[in-house]
């Protein structure tokens, strides 16, 4: 499994697929996990799942930004969505990423770019969470929502668990709506839990913390053990359910999400689109590479066979040249 989830790591890192992938449109089982290329059918599958009372978090993907235009193009697209969000009356808010904004290229544009969001999303009362990405990123990140904070309140970010210092986290991130998540890139051993259960023991050491003292929390994970201790946790504590929402991926153990719903807790489904979608479904593939199944349920499709036999080529390329390096 290890190996599975190495090679899928690896393989949405890949520019040169993520390019293709573009092209290809929806493929490899892409298009159960993601809700669509377009504005327009994004805003369907929100409307479906409000009608079940489910509330959504968009994320419009992006992948690879290292160019100011390119930078300056997502955000355009992201105020976009804003607008639908509220023309739409939907019941939905923003995520994010920071470097799909800007932030490999320069802090003060990814900074703009995202107070520009933010500010228009203030305006119409919607929520901006800023997404978590590798440790590279964190204290940038950390650093975006500091400035953010300064001027609004309808910001937040991601806490990852798999990281040691996360309670230090949260407790500094205590007075903000917090999505905790144990956290899906590869990180080193000096900086982060790799063991399954010390992520999950940090991830309800933490979680618990946050629901205690902080002011929301969102419990992302598909964990049906975790969400049952959790359930059990709010209930002895007389956690009132308006301090937090249960939160999962689009397309992921849909009965679930229904079945929490109905029980009456807040849910939010994270629902990204976009024809960026790659790098995305990659990550989905190599946190649980059981999502495989979704791949080949897809095999005997032509189109896909010729992605897969580009992106297998791509790799095995990768893989030789980086041996070759090393030699
Ligand atoms: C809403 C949301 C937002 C996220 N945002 C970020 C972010 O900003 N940054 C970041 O690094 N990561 C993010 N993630 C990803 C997260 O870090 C994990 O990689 C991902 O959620 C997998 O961990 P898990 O807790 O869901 O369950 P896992 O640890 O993958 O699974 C635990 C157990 O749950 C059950 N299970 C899990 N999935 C399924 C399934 N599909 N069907 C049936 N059983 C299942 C199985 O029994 C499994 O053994 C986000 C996740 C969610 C849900």
């Amino acid at each position: 499994m290890s190996m599975l989830k190495d090679v899928f790591m690896s393989l949405s890192q890949n520019q040169l697929l993520n390019s293709a992938a573009k092209k290809y449109g929806l493929r490899m089982g892409a298009q159960s996990v993601v809700a669509g290329t377009n504005l327009e059918e994004a805003i369907k599958s929100i409307k479906e799942l409000n009608s079940h009372g489910i509330a959504c978090t968009v994320d419009n993907l992006g992948e690879f930004v290292f160019k100011k235009e390119e930078a300056e193009e997502a955000k355009e697209k992201i105020l976009k969505v804003v607008e639908a969000i509220h023309e739409n009356k939907v019941d939905a808010h923003i995520s994010l990423k920071p470097t799909q904004l800007g932030l490999d290229i320069d802090f003060d544009l990814a900074l703009n770019n995202v107070k520009e969001i933010v500010d228009k999303a203030n305006s119409y009362d919607i929520f901006v969470n800023i997404d978590m990405e590798d440790f590279s990123h964190l204290e940038p990140t950390f650093k975006l929502l500091d400035e953010l904070a300064k001027d609004y309140e309808n910001v937040g970010t991601v806490i990852q668990a798999y990281f040691h210092k996360a309670q230090e986290y949260v407790e500094r991130y205590q007075n903000f709506r917090i999505r905790i998540v144990k956290g899906a890139y590869k990180e080193s051993e000096e900086i982060a839990y790799l063991d399954k259960k010390d992520i999950d023991n940090n991830y309800i050491k933490i979680t618990e913390w946050h629901l205690l003292h902080g002011k929301f929390t969102s419990i992302a994970t598909h964990d049906h053990r975790i969400i049952n201790h959790l359930k059990d946790f709010v209930k002895r504590n007389n956690i009132p359910k308006d301090k937090f929402d249960f939160q999962m991926l689009f397309g992921f153990r849909r009965e679930l999400q229904l079945k929490l719903a109905s029980e009456g807790y807040n849910f939010t489904t994270y629902v990204p689109f976009g024809n960026d979608w790659y790098g995305y479904f990659m990550r989905r593939l190599a946190e649980r590479p059981q999502n495989v199944n979704l791949v080949a349920k897809q095999v005997f499709n032509k189109k896909t066979n010729t992605f897969l036999g580009i992106a297998a080529g791509a790799f095995l390329l990768g893989r030789a040249s980086k041996k070759n390096k090393r030699k």
